[in-house]
């Protein structure tokens, strides 16, 4: 669709938020019929509705599940269930439903779209978007991150600001209405358990996922140690020469980049892959240099090789990029402890990526479980556990799961949720902790049980290991840079 063709069009949006009014604005903007249904009726939803209805949008509150008469096109915000029955009504009668990708991508200036290289997986799309675009700025090319990741593509599409290629990151939510999308290249990092209420089953979020390679010009770009990322490589439907291309820890095949002593190299995109490999950067350039976030720096340079980008702006993009907060970030060393917080990593995948990363570890953990289990992450890091600090709601699970799969661990319950309890959990962390040992706060749960978000949750336990720290009468050095590993 080319925009001329909204005019007049009868375009329901489905929710009001962060991508729904925009959405209707911009629909409105190109002519379109716009009315936007809502499921809530509560005050911001009115003062917002009465903003669009000066616009000349209709807005139906209270009811986000019948289809309006006459709606030729459904845009969703992502969230929104697809068993919703708004979505079953749309489908009964044959109207197609767009996601805010979807629509961003329909209205890209034909004469200056910019390619899109994409990233999806469970964990670690942020940190694999903000690597691509720094190499990609490196490499002296017009670029951003956006997607999932507070940058608007809608705004970026429709504004003036000219880009060379975009690093866009998709959620499977956004993957699953943009049934249109054609990235140049794309990545799914990884594949575990998530979100499954929302999309029925784990074959159906794979399948979603999976989606990001679906007409991909250049390379689709997997992770060999995670065979259902390659899977869906297979299962996609390609443009014609594009390859597949692999990213491993260990030494790479033909195809893939790897590492080979402590080098991160290129056996992809060199001209002969059988014989040859192109050295890219060091695995110290890399920040954090934890084995997870080097497998996020191999695919984020994976998708630039695939654009073209030379070896050296790798290297320069690699050591130029610093983690957003929160993730693995070095707090402080205390009487010879290091102090860390990894308040995102809000599920199992992500505390067993940071748990591999150190040892021994004193773990902090628990909060909102999410309906997940707790066995494959202890059985995986026990061997790696001098001890256990649990808060929040869900830390019985925590607690069993140690109890069943490492009982010589010592397991400190912290039966307090106010808000003097991260402070509590770092004072018993340190008392487990031995000189040389890391504290881990990488709590596999969701925050809201005791934080507003996880950024408030990593703060508290900023703030406690610096007063840990200034009462602390041996050595305590706090971190100057957030994120040394
Ligand atoms: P996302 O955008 O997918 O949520 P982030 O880059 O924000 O991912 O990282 C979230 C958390 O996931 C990090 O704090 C870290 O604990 C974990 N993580 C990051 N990269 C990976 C990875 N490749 N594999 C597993 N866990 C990861």
């Amino acid at each position: 669709m080319t925009r001329q063709d909204f005019t007049g069009k009868h375009v329901t949006v489905a929710g009001l938020g962060v991508s729904g009014v925009p959405a209707a604005r911009v629909l409105r903007d190109l002519g379109a019929e716009v009315t936007v249904v809502n499921d809530g009726d509560d005050e911001r939803a009115r003062a917002q509705a009465a903003d669009l209805a000066a616009l000349g949008v209709t807005v139906r509150l209270g009811d986000g599940d019948t289809l309006p008469e006459g709606t030729e096109l459904i845009v969703t915000a992502p969230g929104w269930k697809p068993d919703k029955p708004l979505f079953q009504a749309a489908a009964a009668a044959g109207v197609p439903v767009w996601g805010d990708v979807e629509l961003a991508w329909q209205l890209r200036d034909p004469d200056k779209a910019a390619p899109w290289l994409a990233v999806t997986g469970t964990n670690g799309k942020t940190t694999t978007v903000q690597m691509l675009a720094s190499i990609l700025r490196a490499a002296g090319l017009r670029t951003a991150a956006v997607g999932n990741i507070g940058v608007s593509l809608l705004d970026v599409v429709l504004g003036d600001e000219p880009y060379d290629v975009l690093a866009v990151e998709l959620s499977s939510y956004q993957l699953h209405w943009a049934p249109s999308v054609r990235a140049h290249s794309a990545a799914v990092l990884n594949l575990a358990p998530d979100h499954l209420d929302w999309h029925g089953s784990m074959a159906a979020y794979a399948a979603d996922k999976g989606r990001i390679y679906e007409g991909n010009q250049v390379a689709c770009v997997y992770n060999a140690a995670d065979p259902a990322t390659e899977d869906l490589v297979r299962e996609a439907d390609v443009e014609e020469g594009c390859r597949a291309i692999g990213f491993t820890l260990g030494t790479p095949g033909p195809s893939q980049l790897g590492i080979v002593d402590g080098i991160l190299v290129d056996r992809a995109f060199v001209p002969n892959r059988h014989k040859q490999a192109q050295e890219l950067a060091e695995v110290s350039d890399v920040t954090p240099a934890a084995p997870h976030n080097i497998a996020n720096a191999l695919a984020a340079a994976a998708l630039a090789r695939a654009f073209g980008v030379e070896p050296a702006a790798v290297r320069d993009g690699l050591r130029a990029f610093r983690p957003d907060a929160h993730r693995i970030a070095h707090v402080a060393d205390v009487d010879g402890v290091r102090y860390v917080d990894d308040s995102k990593a809000t599920n199992t995948h992500a505390a067993q990526a940071s748990l591999a990363a150190y040892e021994p570890i004193v773990w902090i953990a628990g909060g909102l479980a999410k309906g997940a289990t707790f066995d494959d992450l202890v059985v995986a890091s026990a061997k790696r556990l001098r001890g256990a600090v649990l808060i929040g709601a869900d830390r019985a699970l925590i607690a069993e799961a140690l109890r069943r799969h490492a009982p010589d661990v010592p397991v400190v319950d912290l039966d307090r949720t106010d808000t003097g309890a991260m402070a509590a959990a770092v004072r018993e962390a340190a008392r487990l902790a031995r000189p040389g040992d890391t504290v881990l706060m990488a709590p596999a749960c969701a925050s809201m049980d005791m934080f507003v978000n996880y950024n408030a949750r990593g703060d508290a336990f900023a703030a406690a290991v610096r007063e840990l720290a200034s009462g602390s009468e041996g050595s305590a050095q706090v971190s100057q840079r957030s994120n040394e590993h």
